[in-house]
């Protein structure tokens, strides 16, 4: 076997057939930002909105940024014109520089008994991203939509969910899912998990599934979704659990909402960072109008690597 070993190599190299190995992995660490609740910036510090998509956007390159997410609560009221202008300035920045999404909060509501949101639609939903390579679609009420990404050289996937949930939404994100299979995933949605890391109450009202129902039927059945990204719960630090969905594989969720602290938020956002070689995840947070990370090792920590990375899928052609 050995010599025969040697002489298909050597007819190989003869043949030049040896230069078409295939590429070398694309292992360069990448990192998705994550906006916790932004109302407050909308209401009153509009400056501290623009300032933090403004570094994302200036530092895309030395941090290696693939995708913003704004995990909802963009406004607090959802009735003041100013501050729809103040959340649309501030996403602006990243137009046309970065993927990005944004998932519905309590607060986008025009009316959340009756799940109607034609005034977040109208800033957030399909026409705002119509044409957009990464954007996947939506559904027109603004309530759900889906963005990729590449990272490492591999195709990724961002879920936007409504508030706790609903079956039409659920529906909408199996379709999805099953249009692509296999392509790692992650639920940006504002409410789901708890400071102390347990999973935020099941109370559903209205005609929403609440947050048990949307793990138990959508979260824990698909073993593409790694990461579940939520806010509305307010913590000094990002809260996080690790779970195992039904396959056994891991998923983390993460929480993260500043809109108690001083000034609204003192404009903390959320570095993921993925580092494929050391299959680390960190989680960072770094505030661009104090210039500085959360000090305490609840401001930098690292989650171990979701199992559902390890067979990640190719990366679209
Ligand atoms: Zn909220």
């Amino acid at each position: 076997m050995m010599r025969m070993n040697r002489i298909v190599l050597a007819m190989l190299l003869a043949a030049g057939l040896t230069s078409c190995a295939a590429p070398p992995v694309d292992t360069k660490p990448f990192t998705v930002v994550m906006l916790p609740d932004t109302q407050y910036y909308s209401a009153k510090f509009p400056a501290t909105f623009a300032a933090q998509t403004r570094w994302v956007r200036e530092n895309a390159g030395k941090e290696n940024i693939v995708f913003v997410t704004q995990v909802g609560d963009i406004v607090d009221n959802v009735k003041a014109p100013e501050q729809w202008q103040a959340a649309d300035a501030g996403m602006s920045l990243l137009d046309g520089a970065l993927p990005y999404g944004v998932a519905i909060g309590n607060h986008d509501y025009d009316d959340l008994d009756k799940q109607a949101s034609p005034t977040f639609a109208s800033h957030f939903g399909p026409k705002r991203f119509a044409g957009r390579s990464w954007y996947g679609g939506g559904t027109e009420d603004g309530q759900c939509s889906v963005q990729f990404f590449q990272g490492a050289g591999r195709r990724f996937m961002v879920l936007h969910l409504p508030f706790e949930g609903s079956e039409k939404a659920l529906a909408w994100a199996r379709e999805i899912i099953a249009k692509n299979p296999g392509v790692p995933t992650i639920v940006s949605t504002h409410c789901y998990l708890c400071p102390g890391g347990t999973p935020f109450p099941d109370n559903p009202a209205a005609g929403r599934l609440g947050i048990k129902a949307v793990k138990d039927k959508l979260i824990d059945k698909c073993p593409q979704i790694f990461l579940v990204l939520s806010g509305h719960c307010p913590a000094e630090k990002p809260e996080h659990r690790m779970d195992a969905n039904a396959a056994g594989g891991k998923v983390v969720s993460l929480l993260a909402d500043y809109q108690f602290l001083p000034d609204g938020g003192q404009g903390w956002l959320v570095l993921l960072t993925f580092d494929p070689a050391k299959e680390a995840l960190t989680v960072r947070t770094y505030s661009p109008t104090l210039n500085k990370d959360l000090p305490g090792p609840g401001g930098l920590f690292t989650l171990p690597w979701p199992d559902s990375l390890k067979a990640l899928a190719p990366a679209a052609s």
